[in-house]
């Protein structure tokens, strides 16, 4: 099973937790402003991502979603 890793980046207040705790060095806090003023945190290397969900646990508003995707949409021929 494949999955996705998204931030709501306006929910994010930018505290930066997510960054610290990430073993894989995933994210990094944004340059531009969301719409509550704050500098949310993105997906900076998401290639490196293991979804391992410690950010999302260690949110707390709760702005990570890990959830899990389709392996393969793309039709068989
Ligand atoms: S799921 Fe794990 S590896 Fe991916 S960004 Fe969050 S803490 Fe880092
Ligand atoms: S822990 Fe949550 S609120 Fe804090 S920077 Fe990360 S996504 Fe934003």
């Amino acid at each position: 099973m494949a999955y996705e890793h998204s931030i709501d980046k306006d929910r994010c207040k930018g505290c930066g937790l997510c960054v610290e705790i990430c073993p894989k060095n995933v994210l990094e806090i944004s340059e531009e402003v969301n719409s509550k003023g704050y500098f949310p945190a993105y997906q900076a290397r998401p290639e490196d991502c293991i979804f391992c969900a410690m950010c999302g646990v260690m949110c707390p508003d709760v702005a990570i979603t890990i959830r899990e995707i389709a392996e393969d949409a793309t039709p068989k021929s």
